[in-house]
């Protein structure tokens, strides 16, 4: 018998108006968003013209593929049975300690990495060079689908080619860059970078793993990793050199030059709140065979810079990514649902709360490819850059997630209905992984102790800030307050302010960021950030307050403009 047998005589089994709905898929989320097509505009300005054609082509290729293939891919590969294991034995009892995943997960992996995102510059085919640009939009679309197993990758897996790119030796570059970045190769974004220990990941000269070196030159290291996402064909790890402070980073391949599983256990895969596409595994290294990657003693400073300086800028374009996919969910959702006899986008308060939140999208996403663009005379201004975009836009991501999830009422919370439920938990994960918001903010704090590190903070600020637009005035005295607060407190205030006055460096660089896409710095009339601006100036200035009609935010017809943007 067929379930519900009533349905035409039962009047509430009638369908509805969002029977057929299905939010965004199928869409093509390069050329859906236009604040992503003004930020590629404004920065590919000097490019020729077949070059800036080529990547826009490109661009709008992996939209197209993100809104559809990997979308139906990435929702496949988060159910039940579908998640990755850990397989200990093969069918004769040996120990291989492999990870496993579906087939919808290694597909999904596989089509974005021969589309490129992370090693065009290895295809035979691209005659043009592979810019940041062009590279750090590819990784906010992907992350559009939330990490879905493939973006938390992605960012070691880059890691991992810039360091053996800077680092490594011609043997080292020979076998491991073909396998993590060769055009072809089978190892789809299978690299890891392994830090934290049972004793803590914020404090890395904590590490307990000892690595001592053989008469061959190669590494043997004992002790155990916490906390490894992704172990696959190769990682970058740290550990303490024998009898001595020094902390050095290591390369380690999964199989030995001989066949042999590489001396480690896997223990058990963790049972991970988001971010579960790819599997998170404590690990024990029982003698593992390791390779110096650069001068042991200078550890802990390339960790920072190839390592954990790439992943930082990752989970803060993945933070963008994710927020912009929940914002796209709620608005599409607002366009449907009716409730008291009209749609619900039609609520003032409703419009508001969805205006707020692109607003606050749109001001990380410009300072995030503000701050991937900074010219190499103020590269210095990435040491408060880098911890305070990781910390503001994915705290910031959260909010935008929790905020579309309550958009879609009860619906927003059911995981088969929209991606929102596992974007939220994505975005959780993304606070926390590569540093805490207090760590985070102690390294704003201490760039901004650095005299020269601050000056180059405030010079770009300036450099970018139009002094004619309505948000000078802001950037202006905000900058001077915080001037004020750095030079006049002691270190224990300081310290204890510090998320206030990180989250007051991020709004003096998101509106100087944003300026500067805007009016007449904006890439065309057509392509012009001048609402999102004025926006993000109101609802910083208002703090959230009473806004009454004179104000940005107290003007529905402002509003409307910016959600419909
Ligand atoms: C899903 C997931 C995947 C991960 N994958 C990896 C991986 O692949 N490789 C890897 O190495 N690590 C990985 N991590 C670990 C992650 O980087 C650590 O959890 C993180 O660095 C924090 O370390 P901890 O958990 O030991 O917390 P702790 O360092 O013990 O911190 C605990 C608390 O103390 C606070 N705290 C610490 N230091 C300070 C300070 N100076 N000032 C103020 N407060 C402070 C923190 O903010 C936090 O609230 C992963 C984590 C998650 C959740």
């Amino acid at each position: 018998m067929q379930y519900p047998s009533n349905q035409s005589t039962n009047p509430a089994l009638a369908s509805f108006d969002i029977s057929d709905y299905k939010g965004n898929r199928g869409k093509n989320f390069y050329e859906e968003d236009r604040v992503l097509q003004t930020v590629v505009e404004k920065y590919s300005e000097g490019y020729d013209a077949a070059h800036k054609k080529a990547m826009i082509d490109h661009l709008s290729g992996y939209g197209s593929l993100v809104g559809g293939i990997l979308d139906e891919l990435t929702d496949a590969s988060h159910k039940e049975g579908k998640y990755g294991e850990i397989v200990k034995y093969d069918r004769t009892g040996n120990r291989i300690d492999q990870v496993v995943y579906s087939n919808e997960q290694k597909l999904s992996r596989k089509i974005s990495y021969d589309y490129g995102i992370v090693n065009l510059n290895y295809h035979s085919s691209w005659k043009h060079p592979f810019t940041d640009l062009h590279r750090y939009a590819l990784t906010y679309l992907s992350n559009q689908n939330g990490e879905g197993g493939v973006t938390c990758p992605l960012a070691m897996t880059e890691g991992m080619i810039k360091v053996l790119e800077a680092l490594g030796t011609p043997e080292q570059k020979d076998k491991f860059l073909t396998m993590v970045a060769g055009e072809g190769s089978s190892s789809h974004f299978m690299a890891g970078q392994y830090v934290t220990e049972r004793v803590g990941g914020s404090n890395v000269s904590a590490n307990r793993t000892i690595a001592r070196k053989r008469e061959n030159g190669k590494w043997i290291l004992t002790g155990e990793k916490w906390f490894c996402s992704n172990p696959g064909d190769v990682w970058v790890t740290t550990a303490r050199v024998e009898d001595s402070s020094t902390i050095g980073l290591f390369l380690v391949p999964r199989i030995k030059d001989d066949g042999t599983l590489n001396g480690h256990h896997i223990l058990r895969k963790k049972d991970i709140i988001g971010s579960r596409g790819k599997l998170t595994v404590e690990i024990v290294y029982d003698g593992v065979e390791a390779e110096a990657l650069g001068r042991p003693a200078h550890g802990i400073a390339n960790l920072i810079k190839y390592v954990i300086g790439i992943s930082r800028l990752h989970v803060s374009l993945a933070a963008s990514g994710i927020s912009r996919r929940a914002w796209m969910e709620a608005y599409e959702y607002a366009k449907f649902r009716t409730a008291y006899g009209s749609k619900i986008l039609e609520f003032s308060s409703l419009l508001k709360q969805l205006s707020d939140q692109r607003l606050k999208h749109t001001a990380m996403l410009a300072s995030v490819f503000r701050h991937i663009h900074t010219p190499d005379s103020l590269k210095l201004a990435g040491e408060v850059l880098a911890p305070l975009l990781k910390y503001k836009c994915s705290s910031t991501s959260t909010e935008i997630t929790y905020n579309s999830i309550l958009v879609l009422g009860g619906n927003g919370i059911v995981g088969d209905f929209s991606a929102l439920p596992r974007l939220h938990n994505d975005s959780i994960i993304n606070e926390t992984w590569e540093g805490t918001h207090l760590l985070l903010s102690e390294h704003v704090l201490r760039g901004f102790k650095r005299e020269k590190v601050a000056k180059a903070f405030f010079q770009y600020t300036e450099d970018i800030t139009d002094f004619e637009s309505p948000a000078a005035e802001t950037i202006r005295k905000k900058s001077k307050l915080l001037r004020e607060i750095l030079a006049n407190s002691d270190a224990e205030a300081l310290d204890l302010n510090r998320i206030y006055i990180s989250d007051l460096a991020f709004e003096i660089f998101a509106l100087a960021s944003l300026s500067d896409l805007s009016g007449k710095k904006a890439p065309s009339p057509q392509k012009d950030l001048s609402l999102f601006r004025d926006g993000y100036l109101d609802l910083i200035d208002t703090g959230g307050g009473f806004a009454d009609k004179s104000r940005f935010s107290g003007d529905s017809e402002r509003l409307k403009s910016v959600i419909h943007y």
